[in-house]
């Protein structure tokens, strides 16, 4: 597609874009009196005008039922997580058994790689992303740790080549042939949050199956975000958050994959709860675990209903607008933020911005990471002071992420002069 910088060429594709009608469900916050741009959908999500319905409707059927509403709330509590595998399915690529709502996303990792890492004298390793998120090092080093492992020896970090920023695929599949029958387990990102890099997580997959090794990704920045086929990629295990891009609300509750061919193995260990028990019998309250054979087996506690109606608020909205529609608008919005991003490149007499996100389609989401080569901070405080809500990262990023939920191609119009302006006001 041809872009144009101006306003009107933006105008013209909010005024084509299906979707456009979306961002008025959403409450867009106010700076200065004036609706911000908000490009950290990829932190945090924006509230969905539904959200407090859903929530109010579940805070009233308590105070009308009390305990009863277990089974009398208009969306009964005792099965209320059985409402997303139907609702994340299109989202992850997955089949229904494979999916289950439970507590949060590090939490998650952790009972997860209860079940998929279990190292052997010869098999032990763990091959990651280097600048994993900071959550996903502390588990993987703490697990290394806990099988009386030393993480410098079991944590294997795949790093970007000298002089660059993104990790090269081939570097990710050699590195798991090179170290492989020693491999139990390879835990990637599937966008990493500091690059906006998309791995190819189906050949990473093939790559640790070969080496004799699990899968698993943490989809954090991915799920709601760019397409995923979990399932048909046969990816053992992931989980993901529901605050960023699902816009479910703070420190929501988090979701988790488990592959069909596993979910109704015995013989995978997991810590248990009574949740996760079989349903037809869970209320005899005997010894002996059972587990359900589906990823709800995996659950421990009963259903936290409050976040759970705030997370279905937003995916009702997903189901509406359509996966495929959502995709499309991604792409467009995320190519006319490269599009201009390189225009003003251009047009400046020193290079001052530098994209570390992937600029090919395929290879990154909505998010956009900016590696200010000068006056990072100052252009960034510009940024908040004129209605920009970005995200600083240390020591020198500027990440923005327009999501096709709420974000407009005006909105990049705007973010682009007003960036260009902040840059041109620093130098003079
Ligand atoms: C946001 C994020 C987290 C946060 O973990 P919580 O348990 O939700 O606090 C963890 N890992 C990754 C990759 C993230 O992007």
């Amino acid at each position: 597609m041809n872009f144009q910088n101006t306003i009107s060429f933006a105008k013209e594709l909010d005024a084509q874009d299906e979707l456009r009608n979306f961002r008025d469900q959403f409450y867009i916050p106010l700076v200065h009196g004036k609706e911000s741009i908000y490009f950290t959908g990829n932190s945090l999500g924006l509230q969905p005008k539904t959200t407090q319905d859903y929530v109010l409707n579940e805070l009233e059927d308590w105070a009308s039922f009390g305990v009863e509403g277990h089974f009398h709330a208009r969306q009964p509590w005792l099965p209320y997580h059985e409402n997303f595998p139907r609702l994340l399915s299109p989202i992850v690529g997955a089949n229904e058994n494979e999916i289950v709502v439970m507590n949060q996303l590090t939490v998650n990792l952790h009972l997860l790689m209860v079940s998929f890492y279990r190292p052997t004298r010869q098999r032990y390793k763990i091959i990651c992303e280097a600048k994993a998120f900071p959550s996903d090092q502390y588990a993987f080093e703490s697990q290394a740790r806990f099988h009386g492992l030393n993480p410098e020896d079991a944590v294997i970090e795949v790093s970007p080549r000298e002089g660059e920023h993104r990790i090269r695929k081939e570097d990710i599949l050699s590195a798991i042939h090179q170290h492989g029958n020693t491999v139990a387990l390879v835990l990637f990102g599937g966008v990493n949050y500091y690059t906006g890099q998309l791995f190819d997580i189906k050949a990473i997959t093939e790559a640790a199956h070969q080496a004799g090794a699990y899968a698993g990704f943490d989809l954090a920045h991915a799920a709601g975000n760019v397409e995923l086929k979990l399932h048909d990629w046969q990816v053992d295990f992931a989980c993901w958050c529901s605050y960023k891009y699902l816009n479910s609300g703070p420190g929501g509750v988090a979701g988790v994959y488990i592959h069909e061919k596993h979910v109704a193995d015995p013989l995978i260990p997991r810590f248990a709860g009574w949740w996760g028990y079989k349903k037809e019998t869970r209320f005899k309250m005997e010894k002996g675990f059972q587990p359900i054979p589906t990823a709800e087996g995996w659950q421990l506690s009963n259903a936290p209903v409050l976040s759970m109606a705030a997370h279905k608020a937003s995916l009702d909205i997903f189901e509406s607008a359509g996966m495929d529609r959502l995709h499309l608008k991604r792409k467009k919005l995320a190519g006319y933020l490269h599009y201009i991003l390189q225009e003003i490149n251009q047009q400046e007499q020193e290079h001052i911005i530098e994209v570390i996100t992937p600029e090919v389609e395929g290879e990154r989401g909505c998010q956009v990471s900016m590696l200010m080569l000068k006056s990072g901070r100052a252009v960034f405080e510009s940024l908040t002071q004129q209605g920009v809500i970005a995200d600083w990262r240390e020591p020198n990023v500027i990440r923005v992420a327009p999501v096709p939920l709420y974000n407009t191609f005006e909105d990049i119009f705007r973010f682009g002069e007003i960036i260009q302006h902040s840059i041109q006001q620093l130098q003079a």
